[in-house]
């Protein structure tokens, strides 16, 4: 429930950071870990498709995977918690978005400086020598759920192309991190929304950010258990982010 002293911390906050996970971009059609294999791809568990190993063992059955989800996501079109996050940044002095997702979804909802924990599906680069590769944008090809598709090959070093994400054993990007601690660490009021938060170190910054003090509202069709100084909102992250900015700024529309 949106209490009125949790809408006035938002009101009257300096620095919020909106904190997301697969479950924001859910409604827009992206699935999230625990439904991302529907049809052929439930023969696979994720995670043994999101590590370096994987992609080594069967580059094909990796980036035929990858390139499934980037299509889904050039066809899908950002939902009302994207657009409520983009207008949260005109109502508070100070927004950090920090995302564990690799669409671009709040990019397109006009979110900016939108930091990436995670990388994203659209900057592929070399496995061997890390040359950035550019895909085509074309939205119209979905893969064929469950097709293998052949990685491209580097034009420097002819190795193969992989996904620009962050995989399973690998380190995050070193700037996207630290910025995205900082904001944790500094922000008063934390909004974590759609991460089952078990993915870390990601899932540290809204532990951080209560262990500084700061108002943690995290937002969840699922219940689970959180702590007695923490905030759950049960519901779907465009109706909860909706309800949000209209207890706390008033009955504006949310573009
Ligand atoms: P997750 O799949 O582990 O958890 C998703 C969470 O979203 C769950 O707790 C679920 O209950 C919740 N959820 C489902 N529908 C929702 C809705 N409408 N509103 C709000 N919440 C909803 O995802 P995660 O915590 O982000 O971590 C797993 C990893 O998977 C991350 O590293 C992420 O990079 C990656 N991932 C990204 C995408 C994407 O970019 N869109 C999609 C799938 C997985
Ligand atoms: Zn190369």
């Amino acid at each position: 429930m949106i209490t009125s002293s949790l809408a006035e911390r938002l009101r009257e906050a300096q620095h919020v950071v909106v904190f997301t996970g697969a479950g924001a971009s859910a409604e827009s059609g992206i699935p999230t870990f625990r439904d991302a294999l529907t049809g052929l791809w439930e023969r696979f568990d994720p995670a043994q498709l999101a590590t370096s190993d994987a992609f080594r063992a069967d580059p094909s059955l990796c980036w035929g995977w990858y390139e499934w989800r980037r299509h889904k996501v050039l066809q899908a079109q950002p939902n009302g918690a994207h657009f409520a996050i983009a207008e949260l940044a005109s109502r508070v002095p100070k927004l950090t978005v920090v995302t564990q997702n690799v669409d671009d979804l709040h990019e397109r909802a006009g979110s900016q400086n939108v930091v990436h924990l995670h990388g994203s599906l659209h900057s592929p680069r070399c496995i061997d020598c890390g040359q950035a590769h550019t895909l085509s944008l074309a939205s119209d090809a979905l893969p064929g759920d469950g097709s293998r598709i052949e990685p491209p090959r580097c034009s420097a070093c002819s190795g193969y192309v992989r996904p620009g994400v962050v995989w399973f054993g690998e380190m995050l990007p070193e700037g996207a991190w630290s910025v995205g601690l900082a904001a944790a660490e500094e922000c008063d009021v934390f909004l974590s929304i759609g991460t089952s938060g078990i993915v870390y170190p990601a899932a540290e910054l809204p532990l951080r950010a209560l262990g500084r003090g700061a108002t943690v509202v995290h937002i969840n069709p699922a219940q689970f258990k959180v702590s007695s100084q923490e905030h759950f909102l049960q519901g779907p992250a465009s109706v909860m982010m909706q309800s949000l900015l209209r207890e706390a700024f008033g009955d504006h529309p949310v573009s």
